[in-house]
């Protein structure tokens, strides 16, 4: 249709976690994928990620969780700790009857190896990556999406894959909102196990937490490394300094932790500091033949570990939306594809909101001081290991358990990046 565009059914944007998964499941469907990415190489930077089983079950689907597993580890426990004292407030099992219950493992992987074995599915499924591809806007003329590039190769497709993460470019054809910085900053870093590495919680995912700043550590390659992460509220943010978070201010945070939390520090690299945003949740993703998917639909902050683990969940859905109307018996039906990312959004969008806005609150649990740190406390340790009715709604199949939790106030109190 159009003279110098390359053609393709589903044009995906983005080379992270969420579009790799988003091109996989669709060329799973028999769509001719191509996903484009701006960067060079692809690939991810960073440390772990806990991939929890309504992730790893989407792993399963395609074949890909032996894959994961032969790199990953799964963790015995996830454990609670208070920072201040070191005190266990709650555990939970990972194996067994965790597992059985979520039809599959809790899985801690390099963000690296994750990435690659996503990456190695598509290549052998057949979608056709491309680098050095920036993306600077989509519009849809005559039922089929049209990218246009900053490198002038415009694309078209029947349906356009915005995965192009927090920042989205394409995130404003359906709403003007704004990163929110969470006054938190983030240093992460791997370091060898060694014989000199305290040998406690090795084999488990620790989460310490203390007023303003909490660290989560666990093993990584087959318990080759050591995975730590500091995220603290930054003084200089409160301030209304650009450049907060900085190293001065890591060391500070953690000064009344236990030593063992002191001495993880050193753990961390501290070339790279991770501002933490989230967006407010949007109910609508589509504009024409466009869709959000990933953090460029809803991001979120870090503390219930699903970034990615609902870009998985977005990929299958995506997947189902589209199976019985796009990629008929007779055929590939391209005017279906407007059915197909409706639904997907009509399915997607009430569900990650409440994942949005309960980490949002989980995080507020995970820094209070005082009395509420009291309070806090005597309700993680009223907690009995496999009582699941905090995990069901998040790690189940059907999405049913505790209730949403809406937090206007929270929302109200951030920041536009
Ligand atoms: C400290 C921290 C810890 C976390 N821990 C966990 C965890 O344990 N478990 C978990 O599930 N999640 C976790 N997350 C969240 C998770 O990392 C993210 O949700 C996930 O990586 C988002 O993937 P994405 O593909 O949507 O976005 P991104 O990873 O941001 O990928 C977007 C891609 O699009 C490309 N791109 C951007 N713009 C364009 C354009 N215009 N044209 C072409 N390409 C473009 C980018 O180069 C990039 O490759 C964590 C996040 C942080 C910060």
């Amino acid at each position: 249709m159009f003279e110098h565009a390359t053609s393709t059914d589903v044009l995906v944007v983005g080379g992270g976690m969420a579009g790799l998964a988003g091109a996989l499941a669709l060329r799973e469907n028999g769509a001719n994928v191509t996903l484009v990415e701006r960067a060079p190489e692809f690939g991810e930077v960073g440390a772990g990620l806990q991939m929890a089983p309504n992730a790893s079950r989407v792993l399963k689907r395609w074949g890909l969780l032996e894959k994961a597993l032969e790199i990953g580890v799964q963790p015995k426990h996830l454990v609670f700790r208070d920072a201040l004292t070191g005190e266990e407030l709650t555990r939970q099992t990972l194996g067994g009857e965790f597992a059985e219950r979520y039809g599959a493992p809790y899985v801690v992987i390099h963000r690296s190896d994750l990435h690659r074995v996503l990456l190695e599915g598509c290549e052998a499924a057949g979608v056709t990556l491309v680098n050095d591809v920036t993306v600077e806007s989509v519009e849809t003329v005559n039922g089929r999406g049209v990218a246009r590039t900053a490198g002038g190769t415009d694309y078209e497709a029947d349906v356009v894959i915005a995965a192009d993460g927090l920042k989205s470019a394409l995130r404003p054809l359906v709403s003007d909102d704004e990163p929110v910085s969470s006054a938190y900053v983030a240093y992460r870093g791997t370091v060898p196990i060694t014989e000199d590495t305290p040998k406690a919680d090795l084999e488990d995912v620790i989460v310490y937490l203390g007023p303003d700043c909490h660290l989560v550590q666990y093993p990584l390659r087959k318990g080759e490394l050591l995975n730590t992460v500091a995220v603290f509220k930054s003084p200089s943010f409160e301030r209304g300094e650009e450049q907060y978070g900085g190293v001065d201010e890591l060391e500070a945070a953690y000064e009344d932790c236990v030593p063992q939390v002191q001495a993880a520090l050193k753990n961390l690299a501290t070339g790279i500091r991770w501002p933490m945003y989230d967006r407010e949740p949007i109910e609508n993703w589509v504009a024409g033949r466009m869709v959000l998917m990933g953090d460029a639909a809803h991001p979120m902050l870090q503390y219930l570990a699903q970034g990615a683990c609902q870009a998985l969940e977005d990929a299958a859905a995506l997947q189902d939306a589209s199976s019985g109307t796009v990629f008929a018996e007779d055929g590939v039906h391209p005017g279906a594809w407007e059915t197909a990312i409706r639904e997907f959004n009509d399915v997607r969008a009430a569900r990650t909101a409440r994942v949005q806005r309960t980490a949002r609150v989980w995080g507020e649990s995970w820094h209070v001081a005082g009395l509420g740190r009291t309070l806090r406390n005597l309700l993680f340790k009223s907690r009995k290991d496999n009582d699941f009715q905090y995990n069901d709604w998040l790690y189940g199949q059907h999405g049913d358990g505790v209730p949403a939790v809406d937090a206007p106030s929270i929302a109200a109190s951030r920041v536009p990046a």
